[in-house]
């Protein structure tokens, strides 16, 4: 846990401007800072940059489960346990070349929630997930990406109750579901949006056909949903693992 030393706190409020959420409060009748505990990511950031003149700033010992997923999580230069992999802990699944996790014939979905600067609280991670799940996507496991490790069941997407007012800087939603099911899982989340108090930004994950062509924009089109729509290319040519 990330506190102020009220002691040492000058109230100068430069801490405030580093604060990747808006965590850092003033209290005027202090004249001092502290830090919202149910906003604070546990992202480090005033920490790692010892922000603080005064050295006000300071870390408590996680000694929390959930307190511990949540710093991991938010904190970039941290690696996650269960995956090996900094950052938010999840491996890229855009590079299908190398993870082979998309198949033909499936699109991989990956909700990347909360960037930039609101934070998302797991809550509406929850949502989100459950709202593809029901539509029948199918939710990453934990070897794929840290959010799992909290669904109390991977086929709805429903997280531990305890877990759901915890605050973190950004997570992913990864899944993947048939082409054909693309519009169903799409319209969840346009439905979905709506309910959420956090933004998302959305990737999708395709392998083309032999002509180059995937009918994924088509379906995008028929939607409404607006462009530009930014792509990134892998040809394979480094480790083509996946021929499936
Ligand atoms: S930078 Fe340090 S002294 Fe200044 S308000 Fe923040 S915690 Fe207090
Ligand atoms: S740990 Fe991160 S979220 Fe928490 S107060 Fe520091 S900068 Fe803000």
């Amino acid at each position: 846990m990330t506190m102020i030393n009220n002691d040492l706190c000058t109230g100068c409020k430069i801490c405030q401007k580093y604060c990747t959420v808006d965590a850092i409060l003033y209290l005027n009748e202090e004249k001092k800072c502290y830090i919202d505990q149910e906003r604070c990511t546990e992202c480090y950031v005033c920490l790692r940059q010892k922000v603080c003149p005064q050295g006000a700033i300071e870390p408590i010992e996680l000694d929390n489960f959930y307190k511990q997923f949540q710093h991991v999580i938010s904190d970039p230069v941290e690696n996650h346990g269960v995956t090996g992999v900094t950052g938010r802990g999840t491996e890229e699944v855009k590079t299908n070349d190398v993870s082979g996790r998309i198949k033909k014939g499936e699109v991989g979905i990956a909700i990347d929630m909360g960037r930039p600067g609101m934070g998302v609280y797991l809550r509406d991670a929850e949502k989100v997930a459950m709202a593809i799940a029901a539509v029948g996507a199918e939710l990453a496991p934990q070897e794929h990406t840290p959010l799992a490790a909290l669904m109390t069941d991977l086929k709805i997407g429903k997280l531990e109750e305890a877990c759901h007012n915890y605050h973190l800087l950004s997570v992913i939603v990864e899944a993947k579901c048939e082409n054909e099911n693309l519009k169903q899982v799409l319209k969840a989340l346009q439905k979905v949006e709506k309910e959420i108090d956090t933004v998302f930004s959305l990737g999708l994950i395709v392998r083309v056909d032999e002509k180059g062509q995937t009918k994924v924009l088509d379906c995008l089109k028929e939607l409404g949903i607006s462009e530009p729509h930014r792509g990134k290319v892998n040809v394979g040519l480094g480790k083509p693992l996946s021929l499936a």
